[in-house]
């Protein structure tokens, strides 16, 4: 028994065109939903049923007045004359408008993302900690899927060195500040998310503040002691944390669930920086670097989703050579120093310096950054002043940093935030006093 029914498809349904009442005859509920989805098209199916195609909980289906989720949707009867109108339930954040649902139309109709994966990508804010060969297409696909706030830290410069593998800068970029270039580059790319540059160095003494807050970490460093504090940090809050490394051709991926998975230290304790192999050494293939920034988003978006992560206590290794893809078991320690029983918070010391020393550049000259253990801002354009005076010549200015370099190709770099990249300093005690000589001079 076909029954002939009204059925009214209020504004926010039809693309924001109005109220839309179609007549239709269907024999129940099912059928009527089956009729007007075919007239109302791909936008109306996404917005009203989930990957089941059942209608999604925040519509509200009523007959002639009457909510049916009270007596079951599927077991409402229909009889001529009835009138059908549905009402999707305001709950919080705003619903995708048509545009976000057209841009974003290839992830939404993948059953793993869908309609509701993509509100929860859209209200994620993940954090990338690192603007270099990894950070650049994790940072380039998070904002292009339309995460919500996507913060980069970094706390380098660009070099000439960078750009075959790290393709959000261009030879103009030579000189400025890493997340400077890269967060206008990504507000091109779409202007709908907020991206976030923070120009520091990630310490024990900066990476809780760095992360606090956010939904999930991206580890896209390349330093050992700056690894830890992430991992420390994350475990200390509570953050998934999506560690990944790559060198030569040869790369690795693991998710970290904060004490559930084993963490950094479970499975490397006791890491050495300077015994590590470095990019300046052996060299990087942009190749591994897409596929682990690609692995890692995509176990950021299975978290934000709401699905299992793949990589929890797994490292995946992956050889570009062999292009061999292993999975290895992890296992928490109970001995680690940050997420086992033995777990002891380090006391950390006042107004200090951090002094690392980086891979030589410029060809070969010794390079070092100095971060102070608290964020201490300063004036960009009293710093160019300084730097005039005491014989240097500024390179660029931005407005999270500058680079200055000197007649004997000293080159120091200085963010907004008081780090400073210096690159031909004799020594550590050189590095310092430079630094000094910039931030002290009248
Ligand atoms: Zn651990």
């Amino acid at each position: 028994m076909l029954a002939k029914v009204e059925f009214v498809v209020p504004s926010v349904l039809n693309k924001g065109q109005g109220e839309k009442k179609i007549s239709i005859q269907a024999s129940d509920m099912q059928d009527a939903f089956a009729k007007v989805s075919e007239q109302m098209g791909d936008d109306f199916r996404r917005r009203v049923f989930d990957h089941n195609g059942k209608p999604r909980s925040l519509i509200n289906i009523y007959i002639n007045g009457k909510n049916v989720r009270f007596t079951g949707i599927t077991s409402a009867q229909l009889k001529d004359g009835d009138s059908i109108y549905i009402l999707p339930a305001v709950a919080g954040g705003a619903e995708l408008t048509s545009e976000e649902l057209q841009r974003y139309s290839r992830q939404v109709m993948l059953e793993e993302i869908g309609f509701e994966g993509m509100e929860k990508i859209r209200n994620a804010q993940v954090c990338v900690v690192g603007a270099g060969g990894i950070g650049n297409p994790v940072a380039t696909q998070l904002v292009a899927m339309g995460v919500g706030k996507v913060r980069i830290v970094d706390r380098d410069v660009i070099e000439v060195t960078n750009l075959h593998r790290q393709h959000l800068y261009t030879d103009d970029d030579i000189g400025r500040v890493k997340v400077e270039a890269a967060a206008e580059r990504l507000c091109k790319l779409n202007p709908t998310v907020k991206v976030e540059p923070v120009p520091t160095s990630v310490t024990k003494y900066t990476a809780e503040n760095l992360i606090k807050g956010f939904d999930i970490v991206i580890d896209a460093l390349d330093s050992v002691d700056a690894r830890y504090a992430l991992n420390d940090a994350c475990i200390k809050h509570n953050i998934p944390l999506i560690y990944a490394g790559a060198l030569g051709m040869l790369g690795s991926v693991c998710t970290i669930l904060p004490n559930k998975t084993a963490c950094l230290r479970c499975m490397f304790p006791e890491l050495n920086e300077e015994e590590m192999p470095a990019c300046s050494t052996e060299g990087v293939h942009p190749s591994i670097l897409y596929l682990v920034a690609g692995i890692q988003v995509s176990e950021t978006v299975k978290i934000i989703t709401g699905r299992e992560p793949t990589l929890a206590n797994k490292l995946l290794y992956i050889d570009l050579n062999e292009l061999s893809f292993e999975r290895i078991q992890m296992f928490r320690q109970e001995e680690c120093p940050s997420c086992g029983i033995a777990r002891k918070e380090s006391k950390l010391a006042d107004n200090e310096l951090i002094i690392e020393e980086l891979c030589g550049r410029d060809r070969g000259k010794r390079t070092w950054t100095v971060t102070p253990t608290e964020p201490t801002p300063v004036n960009l354009s009293s710093m160019i002043k300084n730097a005039e005076s005491l014989g240097y010549q500024v390179k660029t200015r931005g407005n999270l940093g500058i680079t200055a370099v000197n007649s004997g190709r000293m080159s120091v770099s200085f963010l907004s935030s008081g780090a400073a990249t210096i690159v031909g300093a004799k020594d550590k005690e050189d590095a310092v006093k430079i630094y000094k000589t910039f931030v002290e001079q009248p």
